[in-house]
């Protein structure tokens, strides 16, 4: 079938390049990443330093007022604002023209004003029809819950649901098939890039071709990894990439790192900080 393919260090090296010695932080654009909640601020943590690991100039990070003492002790490279609510968050931040770029949804929770507030602010994002979303975890897990939301996403949004998540949005499949298929025409249906979390993690285009990637092992397989997936996406994003060169990237470059990671760690030992970690060594690899 002409619609599968693999991607590979040269799929990936043919859509990145190195920026000119005269850049500044301006010119690798400005990524928001919205989530978080009391007892997972650590998923908007991960997503955010991932995200400046990645190559963006800056990272603002919206999230519950309980983020506060936390990052900024922790996280001095991160900007932050917080909501009025001390443990979720009840609105998203008004002003995003800076934004080129914004990661939802990691570590959100699923509160009924942070819903409420989710599906306000896609809405107003339809009418605007920018920046480009990622839309991770409790994003998708709310969208599945008023599917007609899925008409304000801006076109060529990344969603990034791991199987239950991807499940929840376009119900049971029987066999790995069905869920190829299931998802090719729920990415066309709605014009969005889905990814199929796993081992080879398949990008399902707009177009509906059909990705699979090459890189990643089965250390990867613990708490935050999809975290950082969902930064280092949302960094390319920010840095111009399209969606379907962020997709496609983001996917092999997380897997790589992961692959590189466990050259020193077992992947037994693997934890999500090993794969930010193994960042910087992947862009080594393909720039
Ligand atoms: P999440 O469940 O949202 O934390 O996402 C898990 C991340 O780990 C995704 O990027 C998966 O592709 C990756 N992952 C999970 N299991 C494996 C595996 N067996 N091999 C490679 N990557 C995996
Ligand atoms: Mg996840």
């Amino acid at each position: 079938d002409s619609s599968y393919f693999f991607t590979t260090l040269d799929t990936i090296q043919s859509r990145c390049s190195l920026p000119s010695r005269f850049a500044h932080k301006g010119t690798f654009g400005h990524a928001l990443i919205v989530g978080g909640s009391y007892g997972k601020i650590g998923a908007i943590h991960l997503s955010a330093k991932a995200a400046l690991r990645t190559g963006c100039g800056m990272v603002t990070i919206y999230s519950a007022a309980c983020a506060n003492p936390i990052l900024q002790t922790n996280f001095p490279e991160a900007m932050l604002q917080t909501d009025p609510e001390l443990n979720h968050i009840t609105s998203f931040p008004k002003t995003i023209d800076s934004y080129a770029a914004i990661g939802v949804g990691m570590g959100m929770g699923q509160s009924a004003d942070t819903k409420q507030a989710f599906f306000q602010f896609l809405r107003a994002l339809a009418a605007s029809k920018s920046p480009k979303l990622v839309l991770d975890a409790d994003a998708l897990n709310l969208l599945a819950q008023q599917p007609e939301s899925l008409n304000d996403l801006p076109l060529e949004s990344i969603l990034t649901p791991h199987p239950k998540e991807l499940q929840r949005l376009i119900g049971s499949w029987t066999d790995d098939w069905e869920k190829l298929e299931k998802t090719r025409a729920f990415a066309q249906q709605h014009q969005v890039v889905v990814l199929i979390k796993g081992a080879n993690t398949a990008v399902v285009l707009p177009d509906g071709t059909i990705h699979f990637n090459t890189t990643g092992n089965w250390g990867m397989a613990t708490a935050g990894s999809g975290d950082v997936l969902a930064g280092i996406i949302t960094s390319l994003l920010a840095q111009g990439f399209s969606s379907e060169d962020a997709a496609l990237t983001g996917v092999y470059l997380h897997g790589l790192a992961g692959d590189l990671a466990v050259q020193t760690m077992h992947p037994k030992s693997l934890i999500a900080s090993d794969i930010i970690d193994g960042i910087s060594k992947a862009w080594h690899v393909v720039l």
